[in-house]
């Protein structure tokens, strides 16, 4: 094992490849003048097959487990809160829900402040530490601010936060309880950072460079190495590390798409996964200029003037060089750039809550958003190994999702100086707050797990009570009991089919009225088709459950 004192760390131009030590680096390449370098590590003769197993036995948990590959000399420098480690949770519901085999998330919600941003904090502050920094200016659209003044706090490095006025202010305090300093611009993102750059400047203070910052890069690329690590626990026993078929983020600036790709670049070098994953790169419709560009098959974006959207963590309106570096990799990795609109950031949000218990923020909304697309357009396969990346919690933006009726005020006034609410009143308060006016629906499906999945989707929706049947007899009866406002059926079943539950619906001068939707992975003839669209609601192809319209319809039909 190397020692991190004699550990050779150069840095290479990312445009004419100069390598410099990073001990000389003064900001730029020597030879051209770019500002983007990448690390290089002379690993000597590090044999790799017991570093890899050497790690699970000897080091702690975390992305410092990783420390040879990153740009610290001496740990005595490191500066942490535990960061990395996070779990990458294996999706069921939703997987199902896409009809994905193997649907990964990396839950980066769990970082200490709630963001992957914390990885870029842990070494950057602690790069700042070794170099003798005592003050840096950073500017963010949030949660990059949060993290530094966290890690801020913990080196004893004042942290100066400029803010775009888009960014809420809960994140604004959020930052501040740190103890760093708030500035709140009028201006977007790309104006709010060019005023921190000059205010840096004037100070003589350190200016973070962002996604130009070799610091900020090592440590996004720390998510490759954990998902390596952990989808060879996952799917090889920890005999060996793999690569997912794609990795999934929303993207700002880009540099955690970056800081991956370097990662698994570098394992591949290394011999420990044998292929790089095809990158989704899921922006907001409102503020997309890398996908605009790939749309146009361009290798430079034109930057959005004015970005619109609510989603300030994705508001970067000129990716400059960053673009470039992902259209390459696309270009040469596979994959795609495309974007999702606010509205069904917001809905993906709802989903990923309801299936899979994770309150994301929207940023990652628009993620999952970008995912549904990708699934639906055919894009990624029902085999592929996906990892997405849980970029960040809701936290604290919840109210702009929940809407008005996210909870029940339970008046105890009347109850006057008693102690204790009196039995009656009580009651009658319990009884209240469950009477949600729910719309009853009997759903009949033969599958189990398909049955499952269905009522998991419509329990989802608030005001819902699910009555399964697992064939069409069943499901007959339960009908006439219950007096469903809404029926979806299988068509598919032994003994009575979807058919002949439609024939008895509408024959029955009690049931006729009763909507029916058809769920169905039967090729129709054109006659069955015909039918059907007489006596059904609406037909609709398994698995593609999380479809907008399937959605809209339940709401439509439910509220
Ligand atoms: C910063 C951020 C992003 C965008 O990341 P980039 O790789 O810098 O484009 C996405 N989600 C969350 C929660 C973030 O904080
Ligand atoms: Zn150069």
């Amino acid at each position: 094992m190397i020692q991190l004192q004699q550990k050779t760390i150069n840095l290479e131009c990312t445009y004419c490849h100069t390598i410099t030590p990073l001990r000389d680096f003064k900001g730029q390449c020597p030879a051209c003048g770019e500002v983007i370098v990448e690390a290089r590590y002379d690993l000597g003769s590090v044999n790799v097959d017991s570093w890899r197993t050497g790690l699970s036995r000897r080091r702690n948990p975390g992305l410092w487990r990783y420390h040879d590959v990153l740009p610290i000399y001496d740990r005595r420098n490191i500066i942490s809160l535990n960061e990395g480690n996070t779990p990458l949770i294996r999706s069921e519901a939703l997987a199902a829900s896409l009809g994905l085999k193997y649907l990964y998330i990396k839950d980066e919600r769990q970082n200490p402040t709630a963001s992957f941003k914390d990885r870029q904090a842990a070494v950057a502050i602690s790069w700042l530490k070794e170099m003798g920094v005592e003050t840096v200016v950073v500017a963010s659209t949030g949660n990059v601010a949060i993290a530094y003044a966290a890690y801020g706090a913990r080196a004893g490095i004042q942290v100066w936060g400029f803010f775009p006025e888009l960014a809420p202010n809960d994140k604004l305090r959020e930052a501040a309880i740190y103890g760093a300093e708030i500035i709140k611009t009028t201006g977007n993102y790309d104006q709010t950072k060019e005023l921190a750059a000059s205010f840096a400047r004037s100070k003589g203070f350190f200016l973070d460079k962002g996604i130009k910052s070799v610091a900020s890069i090592e440590a996004m690329k720390t998510m490759a190495y954990e998902i390596a690590e952990q989808l060879g626990d996952d799917l090889h026993d920890g005999e060996r590390w793999r690569s997912p078929d794609w990795f999934l983020q929303g993207v700002s600036g880009g540099m955690g798409p970056i800081g991956v790709g370097k990662g698994f670049r570098e394992l591949q070098s290394f011999g420990l996964v044998d292929k790089l994953p095809a990158f989704g790169i899921i922006q907001s419709t409102g503020c997309a200029p890398m996908v605009e560009a790939f749309k146009r098959k361009q290798r430079v974006a034109t930057p959005v003037e004015n970005p619109r959207t609510v989603i300030a963590t994705l508001a970067t309106g000129n990716p400059g060089r960053a673009y470039e570096l992902l259209y390459d990799y696309v270009a040469e990795n596979g994959g795609s750039f495309i974007s999702a609109s606010d509205d069904e950031a917001f809905n993906a949000i709802r989903v990923l809550a309801r299936y899979e218990g994770l309150s994301v923020e929207p940023a990652t909304g628009v993620t999952f958003a970008g995912l549904f697309k990708l699934v639906q357009q055919g894009i990624i396969k029902p085999n592929d190994v996906v990892v997405v990346n849980c970029s960040g919690h809701t936290m604290p933006v919840e109210k702009r999702i929940l809407g008005d009726q996210w909870q029940k005020l339970v008046d105890m006034s009347e109850t006057g100086t008693a102690p204790r609410v009196p039995e009656e009143g009580f009651a009658s308060v319990v009884r209240q707050m469950g009477d949600r006016n729910l719309r009853r629906v009997v759903v009949i499906e033969d599958n189990e797990e398909a049955a499952r999945l269905m009522s998991r989707i419509l329990e989802s929706s608030d005001n819902c009570q699910v009555y399964l049947a697992h064939n069409g007899g069943a499901g007959l009866r339960v009908i006439q009991e219950v007096r469903p406002d809404l029926v979806i059926t299988d068509l598919m079943m032994p003994d009575v089919d979807g058919f002949a539950v439609l024939d008895a619906m509408k024959n029955d001068p009690s049931l006729k009225h009763i909507p029916v939707v058809v769920v169905t992975a039967k090729d129709l003839t054109m006659q069955e088709r015909q039918k059907l669209q007489q006596q059904a609601e609406r037909i609709l192809q398994k698995g593609s459950f999380i479809d907008d319209d399937f959605l809209s319809l339940l709401v439509n039909r439910l509220t």
